[in-house]
């Protein structure tokens, strides 16, 4: 199958969740597309469609180096809980954290870089040979996420979300409705969560995302903005044959 991104909104870009997944798994990606996990607050949910789509469905866990010892347990009981047979966890090498990050400070001096290589780099080397990823972003998370779509492009690979038009009733719907085990951490205030030195706990009222890289401008780690520094726009030029397979 070889379709463009105008093909893919037009067929499938109306869908969502599992609906839109197992088509994106099964026909269009066979084989070619993965999951990007953080094994966050949200994460059960699509790591649970993929699970009952195709457990041998590629999950790229990005680990960091900073992030909570809870999420790396949350990790694995999601693994075994659900069957996942293709986790694959990608890290900064320790020579490019010597390199770049040797004291375990840059994220306090700039925030962009320390992303760049223990997120970014990281991520773009485990995506080799995909050619479509899977992300749980929401619209209801606001700003450059506001107008998101199920389906649109970043550089040359597609980027399915099909949490986009989820509510935060549906997810908690969703969590309850298949017993999905919370990440620990949601219990003592933190609805989103990221690396250690860059989550914080939030309040009642506050936005979910309000925690991470709190006092900065900063609401994004860089995987979901393109390589000019724009944020990835459904309506960015679509390759001439995004997709095959
Ligand atoms: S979230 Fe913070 S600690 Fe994690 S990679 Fe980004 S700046 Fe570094």
């Amino acid at each position: 199958m070889s379709l463009s991104l105008a093909q893919l909104q037009r067929d499938y870009g109306h869908l969502g969740g599992g609906e839109l997944l197992g088509p994106m798994i099964r026909d269009v990606f066979p084989g070619r597309i993965a999951l990007v996990s953080s094994f966050g607050a949200e994460s059960a949910i699509l790591a649970h469609m993929v699970a009952r789509i195709d457990p041998a469905t590629a999950i790229l866990f990005v680990d960091t180096g900073r992030l909570f010892p809870e999420t790396l347990a949350y990790r694995d009981t999601l693994i075994e809980r659900l069957g996942l047979t293709n986790v694959r966890t990608v890290a900064p090498s320790p020579s490019a954290i010597a390199a770049q990050d040797p004291h375990g400070e840059l994220y306090s001096i700039n925030s962009d870089a320390c992303c760049e290589f223990r997120k970014v780099e990281v991520m773009e080397k485990g995506l080799r040979g995909f050619s479509a990823w899977i992300t749980g972003r929401k619209r209801y998370h606001g700003g450059e996420r506001s107008a998101l779509a199920a389906v649109e492009h970043a550089d040359w690979r597609i980027k399915v979300n099909p949490l986009a038009a989820w509510t935060p009733q549906q997810l908690a719907e969703y969590f309850k409705t298949h017993g999905l085990p919370a990440h620990p951490l949601v219990a003592q205030g933190y609805p989103s969560i990221g690396c250690v030195p860059c989550t914080s706990q939030v309040a009642e009222g506050e936005d979910a995302r309000a925690g991470r890289w709190r006092g900065q401008e900063k609401t994004e780690c860089g995987i979901h903005w393109s390589v000019d520094g724009k944020p990835i726009r459904p309506s960015s030029p679509s390759p001439s044959s995004a997709a095959t397979g």
